[in-house]
């Protein structure tokens, strides 16, 4: 009974989801299936963290878009996520929640949170860090970079990045009474996660040349026209340095937690 209960508050979740945009088709079959896992090993506590994390975010990435639509325009997705982000977001999160499920260990609850809060830090930085009004630097050359960049810092999106984060470790400080020591941990790796998530995506993340408007841009079509890759690797797209920093930060929190 409860089990059918939370299919369908996720399955309305999703479906509102879908509906504002946030999510696309594949996007919500995929946000579906990690709301299953999720609250599988962590119930409606579980739920509700990811529900925060999902909240937010979507109202800050209504929050001024037109300003934002520029960026968008650079990215090789636009706001609307696919199942890729929506996984490479929520998949260790998931898996964490059902290692959970097997092992009642509370090592698992802090690694979910760290992966959500990687992910919040990661969406507020962006969602906000683009509305900077200074133009930010490139953590490769410490130049300016254009707003959108991988790889590029402003101070309103590092800060972005932190409140995001804690914001994850004092939802998960109340949903599953930890002591304020863990949630400080969550609070430092979940940013930790979104430091990895921008060095990894300065330094290896492929970058491609428009052949019509010269732009350096995340996609593989710009203008209509197919891109020529300038550097990096084609197969470290956003998607899978997501994955990788958020694995490695929970990496570091385990050094930490034990
Ligand atoms: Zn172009």
């Amino acid at each position: 009974m409860i089990t059918f209960l939370y299919m369908l508050i996720i399955f309305f979740v999703v479906v509102s989801a879908k509906k504002v945009q946030f999510l696309n088709s594949s996007g919500s079959i995929a946000a579906f299936f990690v709301g299953i896992c999720i609250a599988l090993g962590l119930g409606y506590k579980g739920l509700l963290l990811l529900g925060a994390f999902f909240l937010s975010s979507s109202l800050l990435s209504k929050y001024k878009k037109s300003q934002k639509i520029m960026m968008e325009e650079k990215v090789e997705k636009g706001s609307e996520r696919d199942a890729f982000q929506v996984l490479a977001n929520g998949g260790a999160a998931s898996f964490a929640s059902l290692v959970y499920l097997a092992t009642n260990e509370s090592l698992w609850i802090y690694l979910f949170a760290i992966f959500i809060a990687a992910s919040n830090s990661d969406t507020w930085a962006s969602e906000i860090g683009t509305l900077s009004k200074k133009q930010p630097l490139s953590i490769k050359n410490f130049r300016l970079a254009e707003t959108g960049t991988s790889g590029a810092v402003s101070a309103l999106g590092t800060a972005a990045a932190i409140c995001g984060s804690f914001f994850i470790a004092v939802c998960t400080f109340f949903l599953f009474s930890i002591s304020v020591k863990e949630m400080i941990i969550i609070g430092i790796f979940g940013f930790v996660g979104n430091l990895l998530d921008t060095l990894l995506g300065a330094l290896l993340q492929a970058e491609y040349q428009c052949k019509v408007c010269e732009k350096m841009v995340e996609k593989k079509i710009h203008c209509g026209k197919k891109t020529v890759k300038r550097k990096g690797f084609t197969i470290l797209n956003n998607d899978i340095v997501n994955i990788l920093s958020g694995v490695f930060a929970a990496l570091l929190a385990l050094f930490v937690l034990l």
